[in-house]
């Protein structure tokens, strides 16, 4: 896996920050000069819900998604993998765009619908601390300063980021327990992490196919929904590993199971402390 770089740390001490009342001026439309110049060679993060949305759109699989349109590496920093969208090799555009744009502009990712506004958040396992925005301005975009100014909320509403960020905030919980972990996870757990999260459709069959079900306590309404519910699954994902990975108490265990564990718990000592 490829070790992951991110400029936050620079953006965040060097950019103004902005509120969801200040205002910018920003105007992107289909007769620039620049249209679709965003759309290449950049590097564009994808979490879970993107991944979820556009593995819909296009009407795929999960496994086939991640294998055609998207890297994966490695974050230091944040101590998990992570994944991004994989440009075309010869023109190193983004494999969705076309002489119209986006082919998935419904369904895009949240940092194209946040562009040219980045957006920096000091999350703990509690949740967010702090968040604000800063307006990316580079000179590929010459939507800078065009069609007047609005507010960042605004920017932020017509681009529907609003579902992303209520499906994203459970993960930015996760992401955040995993950064304040001393240990990396191990390759075994990176694969747990990567599957559950990003691999939807073989998470579902981990789920429905194994002893999952038999192990921990998942109320049978959700069960249901979860066989349909892509949404549903991917919360469920989420509780699993923070439970899993990060000893979060986000999830429980059945009876049977809970007993099962304490009785190997109880074996495991008992062997200990007899003589050899
Ligand atoms: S997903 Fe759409 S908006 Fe995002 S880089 Fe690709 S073509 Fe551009
Ligand atoms: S480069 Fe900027 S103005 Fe041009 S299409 Fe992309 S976001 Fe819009």
């Amino acid at each position: 896996m490829a070790e992951a770089e991110f400029t936050e740390p620079e953006i965040v001490q060097n950019t103004p920050r902005l509120g969801p009342d200040d205002r910018f001026a920003f105007h992107c439309d289909p007769s620039l000069d620049c249209f679709g110049h965003c759309c290449q060679d950049v590097s564009i993060l994808l979490t879970p819900y993107d991944v979820l949305r556009m593995k819909q759109a296009l009407g795929i699989d999960s496994s086939a998604f991640m294998e055609q349109y998207t890297s994966l590496a490695y974050s230091a920093e944040k101590r998990v993998p992570v994944v991004f969208l994989k440009m075309n090799e010869a023109d190193k555009k983004c494999q969705f765009v076309g002489e119209k744009g986006c082919g998935v502009y419904a369904n895009r990712p949240w940092a194209c619908r946040m562009y040219p506004l980045g957006m920096a958040e000091r999350s703990t396992s509690q949740g967010a601390a702090e968040r604000f925005y800063f307006v990316l301005k580079e000179e590929l975009c010459h939507g800078h300063g065009k069609g007047g100014e609005g507010a960042v909320r605004e920017f932020i509403d017509g681009q529907g980021v609003e579902p992303y960020d209520v499906m994203q905030s459970p993960f930015r919980r996760l992401l955040a327990v995993a950064a304040e972990r001393k240990e990396a996870l191990t390759t075994e757990q990176c694969a747990m992490y990567y599957m559950a999260l990003y691999d939807l459709d073989r998470f579902r069959r981990f789920v429905f196919e194994t002893r999952f079900l038999t192990l921990f306590d998942v109320d049978e309404a959700r069960v249901h929904a979860m066989r349909a519910d892509d949404e549903e699954l991917l919360e469920l994902a989420v509780e699993w590993l923070a439970f899993s990975l990060f000893q979060q108490k986000a999830m429980r265990m059945t009876k049977s199971a809970a007993q099962q564990k304490r009785a190997k718990g109880s074996a495991a000592s008992a062997n200990q402390s007899s003589p050899a």
